[in-house]
């Protein structure tokens, strides 16, 4: 199947996509990597009038670190972030879910943006910046606003994206102090969306953990941030029990579903394990 035809243009500047964004309203739709967007227009699962390609806009792309902050920008390909020494260094999270997201061939084009902005709830990145509570930076005409990764995924494939929007792209914070990160994922060959993945982070001291953020993917219409399995590990040590509470708290956090592949159940049951190995994981070198 081909796209139905559609217009096509390349804007200089932000303030030149913002004028076409303007104009073409409802019909037009921002091309980033293509990777997913191309593939919805040749189902024509998607029809629009307009595609404004982003790809010329180079203030949206790179890696910034700064005193606080690591900035991803909206057009950074994934392989650009795979390879990142910087993303290695201040961000070990991403840096180790980025050779979960999909093939090589596809991070050679698709983005940071482009995959935070689709919200497919099954794709990596947008549970890592969950996780990792990371702030999105969406520009308008109006100027700046930052919403934090939790309130942007609004439901399945639906973000709080407003029409005359950009993604700019996402901050996280820069932690002085130590954390230590898993990301855990099963899908049914290695590079395709995952079937059930979790992001985790947390501090451990004294065998202690503290600070814990768990997010998912692929356990319901968005990515999934677990509070009730993270507040049965916060303030204890790890122990066989501790991670069974976790485990079954899960139940409570998570809304997974039924689909060609796997039942609602069967993802709870695997969300478990993973759970129980990114623990394994963060908590390596302690007596469990
Ligand atoms: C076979 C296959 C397997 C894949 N497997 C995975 C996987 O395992 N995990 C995973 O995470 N992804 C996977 N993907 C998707 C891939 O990661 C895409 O790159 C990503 O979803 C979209 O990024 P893109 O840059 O290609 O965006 P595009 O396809 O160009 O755009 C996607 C959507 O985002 C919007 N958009 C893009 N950029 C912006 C912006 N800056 N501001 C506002 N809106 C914007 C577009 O308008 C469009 O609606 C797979 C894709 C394919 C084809």
């Amino acid at each position: 199947m081909k796209a139905a035809a559609f217009s096509y243009v390349k804007p200089r500047s932000l303030a030149e996509t913002f004028d076409l964004l303007e104009r073409h309203g409802e019909g037009a739709r921002l091309l980033a990597g293509g990777q997913s967007l191309i593939a919805a227009l040749n189902m024509r699962l998607d029809t629009p009038r307009m595609l404004i390609d982003l790809n010329g806009l180079r203030e949206l792309s790179g890696i910034r670190v700064d005193r606080d902050t690591i900035a991803i920008g909206a057009l950074t390909r994934h392989r650009v972030l795979e390879l990142s020494d910087d993303v290695s260094r201040h961000l070990p999270l991403i840096h180790a879910a980025m050779p979960f997201v999909a093939h090589a061939a596809i991070r050679n084009r698709g983005t940071f943006g482009g995959s935070i902005a689709f919200a497919d709830p099954a794709a990596e990145l947008p549970a890592c910046c969950i996780a990792l509570d990371a702030r999105f930076v969406i520009r308008s005409r109006a100027g700046d606003r930052r919403v934090a990764a939790r309130e942007f995924f609004r439901g399945l494939y639906e973000t709080d994206l407003r029409s005359g929007e950009v993604l700019a792209g996402g901050e996280f914070a820069r932690s002085g102090d130590p954390y230590r990160y898993s990301f855990q994922e099963l899908a049914r060959r290695h590079g395709d969306y995952a079937i059930v993945g979790v992001a985790t982070r947390a501090r451990i001291a004294a065998g202690v953990l503290s600070d814990v953020r768990i997010a998912f993917c692929g356990m319901g219409p968005t990515p999934m941030l677990a509070t009730a399995a993270a507040a049965a590990l916060d303030g204890r040590a790890c122990s066989r029990d501790v991670i069974a509470h976790a485990q079954a708290s899960l139940a409570r956090d998570l809304a997974p579903f039924d689909d060609l592949y796997q039942t609602a159940a069967t993802r709870m049951h695997l969300a478990r394990v993973l759970l129980g190995r990114a623990l394994a994981q963060l908590t390596a070198d302690h007596e469990c």
